[in-house]
Parts: C-alpha cells; structure tokens; sequence
C-alpha cells in the first residue's frame, strides 16, 4: 500500500503530536489503510499576507492561515486564532482536533482553524479592526456559512467576529450572519456563546465528580489561563459550589487555599488588562500552578503545557482540558498509567463552544432565534450523549478516555468519507 506524499508544510511539533493521536487512534480500530492518510492529512489551506496601516502612518504585513482539514462531513467550522506564535502546522493541528470534535459530538461539520501571526495586545483597536476586516476579504472566496464558518479563538472574540462578518455581508451584498459564529447578539449571536465553552467544561467537571462520588461543594479547582474560556468555566464552577484556588493568565498566576472571588478577579482584569498584582492571593508561576494539590485542573490557555516533565507530579483527581492539545503524547503515556487521575479529553472537554456555534449557526439560517435557556438545555443534552458514547467506548474496548473519544470522532469520519468516495 503506497503511503501519503506529503511536504514539510506542517511539520511542527503540534501537527505530530495529532498526528501521533491519530495514528493510534486508526490502529486501535484497525482502520483501512485505504483511508487512513486522506482522513488524517488536511484537505486544503489558504495563507495570506494582510497589510496594515499603523497609526504612525507606516504599514506592517501580518501573515495569516486558514486550514480546512475535513469538509466531506458539511461545511468546515473552527476558531480564529491572534497570537504572536501562530504557525501553519499549529492551525493545521487545532483544525484536525476540530474534525474529529464536530463528529464525535454529532454536529454536521468538517473541521478548520484559523490563524494570524499577531499580538493583538500590541495593536490599537482600529489597528485590530484592519487586519480582521483583511482577514475576512482574503477569505471571501475560501469561506461561507456552507463552506466554512470561522468563530473566535485565543486573541480574538465577539468584536472581531462582527467585523468580519459585516466584510464578508458588505463583500455578498447581504447581511449574511451564518458565515461566522460567536458574533455579538446585536448581530445574530446566539443567546450562551460567550459562555458556552467554560459552561460546557463545567457542566462535564460536574457530571464527572457526581460519577467519582465527589461532591462539588468540597472540590478545589486550578485554572491555567483566564481568557473567555478559562474565566467562563470558574463563573460556572463557583455558581455549581466549587472553590476556585488558583488562576493565571500569560503575566502569571494567583492563588489562595481559601478560595478566590472570582467576581474581583473579573472586575480587576476589567480595567488592568492582566491578572498581574491582582491582590486576591499570592502569586504563583503557571508552571507550579499544574503541580497544585487539587480536586480539577484545567488547563485553559495554550497547547502542550503537560509534558512527560510535570505529569508524573499533577496533583489533581480530574484533568479537564479546556484548551486544545494541553497534553504532550509523552505526558499521555504517563497519565494512563496513572488511575488516580480521571482526563476529561479535549475534544469532549471543550466541545460546548462549537455546539452552541451549531445552534448559532442554524438560529441565522433559520432567522429564528432561541432563548438562553433553550440554548443551554441544549447544549447540556449533547454533551450528556457525547460523554455517555465515550465512557461507553471505554468500557467496551477498554481504552483511556481519549482514545475512546478520538476513536469515535475519527472513525465517524473516516466511514463518511469512505462512503462518498474517493473524491471528497
Ligand atoms: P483567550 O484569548 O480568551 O484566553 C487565553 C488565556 O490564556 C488568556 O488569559 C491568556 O493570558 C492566557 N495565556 C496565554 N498564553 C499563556 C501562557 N503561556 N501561560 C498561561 N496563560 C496563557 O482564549 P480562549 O478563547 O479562552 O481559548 C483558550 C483555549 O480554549 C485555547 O486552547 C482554545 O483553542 C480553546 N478553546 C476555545 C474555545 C472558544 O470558544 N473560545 C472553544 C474551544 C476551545
């Protein structure tokens, strides 16, 4: 059986790391040779250049990516991303995580990512504005609400999806909602997008402590990075009773044995930017902050902060990866031999926000809209038959949670793949 021919493009170590998951993941399901390297590799990618004026008069040249790993599933759908080490393999990888996501949970979608060399931080907001704007008509003719719909991502949120959305409308010439999720409702957002992801985290965290017969109300909880996603799932975490010890974000971290209000810490980022000299604790390192004694840790900042260096002295009962790819496939080894620690996988741990850009998404094409409590009724229903498919794989095939996860999404896949043929 000949083998892919593929170029360097992506060679990074985070393309390898989902290619190493995915390897395993075909072995464990002995999945056809004949499918396996069309299922694995991305379908097709876009980079750009997006020229910028700056406010000194002179003009930088961003690069930016969008990669549609898997479209014969419906319209690709994944995250932008604005950070200043954005790479075309790291797209590449978050936008293979995004296929086998979509299909795991059910929802009619492909997977894609979105990238820009950017740090956001460092521009001004019209600054930010041009670039999303540029972004969006560079992508004009590459996404769009049946192709591939964008959402937000590390370094980008509901401001820029507006924008990007009103360039491609003003680009169509008609108010065209369904090209992008996570929008601001003014605009056609869904009622719980902003907090969907963190809501959805917490609502597996929950459903896995009452499995383990912890009670919530006596679990401590870490939390690397306290972004949208980091800072949405301590709200829903403190709302269901846990004490929220410790949190960071890239200036570093804060704890207190006691319990952090999180409502201060929310204010205080309001107007300092940074959780930096935030008084509701002492300061600690987010290297120390994943070695903390407690109940979860979730990660919720960047890919592949466990590594076979801090596994072995994780502390916690319950790793709930709120970010994608957190852990290296050497921490991996390390942790399946570890049955002190239940892993909530990514692709199941996160997978609220893409749900509800589902119903986001099918709200704009319908022009009928839900309230919040629909909305996250919702969202509960699916996670709660996505988690039951995969503790049920689990158990069948005696697997580890993610490669019963990867498993399911991987192979749902591959089966529609083989079954449209050799063309999609
Ligand atoms: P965000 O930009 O809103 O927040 C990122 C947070 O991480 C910030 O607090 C930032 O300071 C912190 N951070 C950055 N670098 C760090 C470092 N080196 N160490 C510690 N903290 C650092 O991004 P987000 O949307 O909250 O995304 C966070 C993670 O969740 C990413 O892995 C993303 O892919 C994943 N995710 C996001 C969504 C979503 O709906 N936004 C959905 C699914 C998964």
């Amino acid at each position: 059986m000949s083998k892919a021919i593929i170029s360097s493009l992506y060679d990074s170590d985070v393309f390898k790391m989902a290619c190493r998951q995915f390897d395993q993941a075909a072995d464990a399901i002995s999945l056809p040779e004949a499918i396996r390297d069309r299922t694995k590799y991305p379908r097709r990618c876009m980079a750009v250049t997006l020229p910028v004026r700056r406010k000194d008069g002179s003009v930088t040249v961003f690069e930016g990516y969008r990669v549609q790993h898997n479209v014969s599933t419906g319209p690709s759908k994944g995250g932008i991303r604005f950070h200043q080490d954005v790479t075309i393999g790291e797209v590449a990888a978050l936008a293979m995580w995004m296929s086998w996501k979509c299909s795991l949970v059910g929802l009619p979608y492909g997977g894609a990512k979105g990238g820009v060399i950017v740090d956001p931080k460092q521009l001004s907001e019209s600054e930010l504005e041009h670039l999303s704007r540029r972004y969006m008509q560079e992508m004009v003719n590459f996404v769009g609400p049946h192709m591939d719909v964008p959402a937000p991502d590390v370094g980008t949120n509901e401001k820029i999806m507006g924008w990007m959305m009103d360039t491609y409308s003003t680009h169509v010439g008609h108010l065209s909602p369904a090209v992008v999720t996570g929008k601001p409702i003014a605009l056609g957002g869904s009622q719980g997008r902003r907090e969907a992801t963190g809501a959805g985290v917490a609502y597996l965290i929950k459903k896995y402590l009452e499995d383990m017969k912890v009670p919530i109300n006596k679990a401590t909880v870490a939390i690397q990075g306290f972004g949208n996603v980091g800072s949405e799932t301590a709200i829903a975490l403190e709302n269901f009773g846990a004490k929220i010890i410790a949190i960071s974000d890239y200036t570093g971290g804060i704890h207190n044995a006691k319990g952090i209000n999180i409502k201060k810490a929310l204010a205080y980022i309001q107007y300092a930017k940074v959780l930096k000299d935030f008084d509701g604790g002492q300061p600690i390192s987010n290297e120390d902050l994943l070695e903390l004694k407690c109940t979860v840790l979730v990660p919720a900042a960047l890919e592949r902060v466990i590594t076979d260096k801090n596994a072995a002295k994780l502390k916690c009962r319950v790793l709930a990866e709120a970010a994608n790819g957190p852990t290296t496939n050497a921490a991996d080894k390390i942790l399946e031999k570890r049955d002190d620690i239940e892993l909530i996988p990514d692709v199941l741990c996160n997978s609220g926000g893409v749900i509800v850009s589902y119903f986001e998404w099918l709200q704009n094409l319908s022009n009928f809209y839900w309230t919040r409590d629909e909305v996250l009724e919702k969202l509960y229903g699916m996670l709660d038959k996505a988690k039951d498919a995969v503790d049920a794989q689990k158990r069948k095939f005696k697997f580890s949670r993610r490669l019963a996860a990867l498993t399911l999404g991987i192979g749902r896949v591959a089966e529609a793949k083989a079954a449209r043929g050799l063309f999609p």
